[in-house]
């Protein structure tokens, strides 16, 4: 059976630190033990020689940010030193020598047994670099972040879909050098020390390790000459001009997605998207329920009494709604289809709420007729259980 390198997984406690330690206090920890167990100041010691291994490779993951992000997660599904019983990487051979290199680029292959899930979140850690062997300046590759801006809009716009010029001012790929950093007329050169990788290997005794170049700090590509507009981080702030559809139907406080208009990503990485959230300023006359449009209509006492055939507005036009005798006050008709419809092909109805005027003053005849209407109907008591209940008190 071939050996296979069985790791304790403690980054933190290899470095001696805490799992909360800030990246300063990581980085500090890990160049004072960097150079307590260098192989030159302890020539012929294993022991030393181990550790200087160890604290190499702990510190690849905890410097950075994203695959300590994704150690940190592994951990707590697996319970923190879980890794002692073997996160197992097929890397070494039986000589124990190894590189942080392999190692980076294999975790996936390697996790076949026994541990379900835990393959793929260590194909996700160290799988990072998977592919094309020296294609390592994508380990500093780092997706952008989302962005979110707000859009208000009217009612009708918000139902018919519109539109509509959105000015954004973000983070942007800088024009004046075209992201790469330099000045307009150079560009940047590779890096001689890493030869763009990004990082360097140093080999002892057996062993190989890799850590970020200093000469480039780890970018691969150095910079005489940075661009003024962007100090060489290829990333300024942009004012753009962007067209937003929106779509028919939308929300009030929905969010559109535009895939890739986010920040953009550093070191040839995607960028993030941005989230366009709609404001619906609300109608006079109409309201809204899902993909229902609402409506109330005042209406007489005696269009509902006797019933009557009401003209009710719509968002394109006009319909016809039937009140039948009897209607109490707060009644809601349905118009079918005549609401709002979505791009999905549904559409919603229009709920005519129907609310009785009552006149705020009426003339001699209107006054006459009504008290003869109020003699005649006299002996319907409009509120019978409240008169029964009268009775008993
Ligand atoms: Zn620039
Ligand atoms: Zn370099």
């Amino acid at each position: 059976m071939s050996a296979r390198e069985w790791i304790g997984k403690d980054f933190y406690r290899e470095l001696g630190v805490s799992s909360e330690a800030s990246q300063d206090e990581i980085k500090k920890s890990y160049r004072k033990l960097a150079r307590e167990n260098h192989p030159d100041a302890n020539p012929g010691n294993t022991e030393a020689e181990t550790k200087f291994k160890s604290v190499s490779e702990a510190y690849g993951v905890l410097s950075d940010p994203a695959k300590r992000k994704e150690y940190d997660e592994a951990r707590q599904l697996f319970g923190a030193g879980a890794g002692a019983g073997g996160f197992n990487f097929p890397g070494g051979g039986g000589s124990g020598t190894f590189d942080v290199n392999d190692l980076f680029g294999q975790g996936a292959a390697g996790n076949a047994g026994g541990f379900g899930g835990l393959g793929d979140i260590l194909g996700g850690l160290f799988g990072r670099r998977g592919g094309a062997a020296g294609a390592t300046t994508s380990t500093r590759a780092q997706r952008g972040a989302d962005v979110e801006t707000d859009v208000r809009i009217d009612f009708a716009e918000a139902v018919k879909g519109a539109t509509l010029p959105l000015r954004l001012s973000s983070p942007a790929t800088c024009k004046t050098c075209g992201g790469n950093g330099a000045k307009p007329g150079t560009s940047p050169r590779t890096c001689p020390v890493c030869q763009g990788s990004g990082l360097v290997s140093r080999s002892q005794g057996a062993f190989a390790f890799s850590e970020p170049c200093r000469e480039c700090r780890g970018r691969g590509k150095i910079i005489d000459d940075p661009c003024p507009e962007c100090h060489g981080e290829g990333i300024s702030t942009q004012t753009r001009t962007l067209t937003v559809r929106v779509p028919a139907g939308v929300d009030d406080n929905q969010r559109i997605r535009l895939a890739g208009q986010g920040e953009p990503g550093r070191g040839g990485a995607a960028a993030g998207d941005l989230y366009v959230r709609v404001h619906v300023n609300p109608h006079k006359v109409f309201g809204r329920s899902g993909n229902d449009l609402t409506i109330t209509v005042p209406v007489s006492f005696a269009e509902l009494t006797l019933g009557a055939t009401i003209t009710v507005p719509t968002l394109e036009g006009r319909v016809s709604v039937k009140v039948p005798p009897a209607t109490n006050n707060g009644r809601v008709l349905r118009v079918r289809g005549k609401g709002i419809a979505k791009r999905d092909g549904s559409t919603g109805d229009l709920l005519v709420t129907l609310q009785v005027a009552v006149p705020s003053k009426l003339d001699g005849s209107e006054k006459e007729a009504l008290e003869a209407f109020a003699e005649a109907s006299a002996k319907h008591d409009p509120r019978p259980e409240i008169t029964e209940m009268l009775k008993e008190r």
